[in-house]
């Protein structure tokens, strides 16, 4: 007989790893495509040589730095292995009942369910509204006695949609003030809404204790690999994730290497323009041959292709470029190198694909 489990895992889908083949272009996963900066590639060397010690569990040298740069305190920073990580100690630090609920978007970042689950707690998806944006009044009507945590993916993963600041801030009046929010800002320097209604979650929960926002240097600062994303919040909920955060889970490379990548992040938010300028040229063209693209804010497009998704997605493959289908809902597809764009876009663009999916 094999050892008890927690029977409710068996609805988990075990993950499945991306199809991975060589030749193929990968649009799948919302990396960037370049490698690290000189300089963290240097720290990252040079920490290497010292992997026999433990790393800084305060995540001390990290943590100033990010709040030097945000314009926090020490203690509004917390540090994690991956943002991901933080969703499940968010979950880990509100919720201690099964009955206890967890508001989201859907469809979101699929991870939002996963670690409802996890720890324990129940999911109460909301269908996000026309246009592929976040229903806030419809997720500020799903709140009740039971709601301990939010999550709030702006722009949101898969769809791209963003609201701006008035929105959320609106949303946000509606919230009770034990209800904790989290503003999942792991697209953020994508973001090119105008200085007036750019969303900035640091700045909203500034005035704000029951916002905690999550930003992640797997995106915009290349680093998916090493695995390391920070919570800003006030220094209550900053010390309860520290309460509950894995012991050494960021380690000592990736410590080094955010920091050396925050200290070069001009040469990296440079890259993001370049990147916001395929995104535009990879929409127009998608548009242009009759798909219907939500305008995005984040470094991928939507597709949304319902039922044809997933055979959307195979014959993608097929044609030597891996994206990213959500079954039922739509594909999304990373903005790549110019090329891997050309190559996505002359299989998604060709007469055959269009008279078949759109
Ligand atoms: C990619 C992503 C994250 C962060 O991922 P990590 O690599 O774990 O930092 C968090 N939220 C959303 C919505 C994402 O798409």
């Amino acid at each position: 007989m094999t050892a008890h489990i927690r029977p409710d895992l068996a609805t988990i889908p075990a993950y499945v790893p991306g199809r991975n083949h060589p030749d193929a272009v990968k649009l799948a996963s919302n990396e960037t495509t370049v490698g690290p900066l000189p300089s963290a590639a240097k720290a990252i060397a040079e920490s290497a040589e010292q992997a026999n010690r433990y790393p800084d569990n305060q995540v001390t040298e990290l943590r100033t730095a990010l709040a030097e740069f945000l314009g926090v305190e020490v203690a509004n920073v917390a540090v994690g292995c991956g943002s991901v990580a933080l969703c499940q100690e968010l979950v880990q630090i509100t919720c201690d009942a099964p009955t206890d609920e967890v508001v989201f978007a859907w469809r979101s970042f699929e991870a939002y369910p996963i670690v409802t689950q996890v720890g324990n707690a129940t999911s109460v998806p909301v269908p996000l509204a026309e246009g592929y944006l976040h229903d806030l009044d419809a997720m500020a009507d799903a709140v009740t006695e039971r709601t301990k945590l939010i999550f709030v993916c702006n722009p949101n993963n898969p769809t791209g949609t963003a609201h701006g600041r008035a929105e959320l801030e609106r949303f946000l009046d509606r919230i009770p003030a034990h209800v904790l929010v989290v503003l999942d800002e792991a697209y953020y320097e994508y973001l090119r809404l105008t200085p007036e209604t750019r969303p900035d979650g640091v700045e909203i929960g500034r005035t704000r204790p029951n916002v905690v926002v999550l930003r992640t240097f797997s995106k915009a600062y290349g680093l998916a690999g090493l695995r390391v994303g920070y919570a800003v919040g006030a220094p209550e909920v900053i010390a309860a994730l520290m309460k509950v955060h894995i012991p050494f889970s960021v380690n000592r490379i990736a410590q080094v290497a955010a920091i050396a990548s925050l200290q070069a992040r001009g040469e990296l938010l440079d890259r993001t323009d370049v990147l916001v300028a395929q995104r535009h040229r990879l929409r127009d063209a998608l548009l242009a041959a009759g798909y219907p693209v939500p305008s995005s804010e984040a470094n991928f497009v939507w597709l949304p292709l319902g039922a044809r998704s997933v055979e959307f997605g195979e014959a993608s493959a097929a044609a030597g470029v891996l994206v990213r289908p959500f079954a039922g809902d739509g594909v999304r597809v990373t903005v790549g190198d110019p090329h891997e764009i050309d190559r996505f876009l002359a299989f998604a663009t060709a007469p055959e694909t269009v008279a078949r999916f759109r």
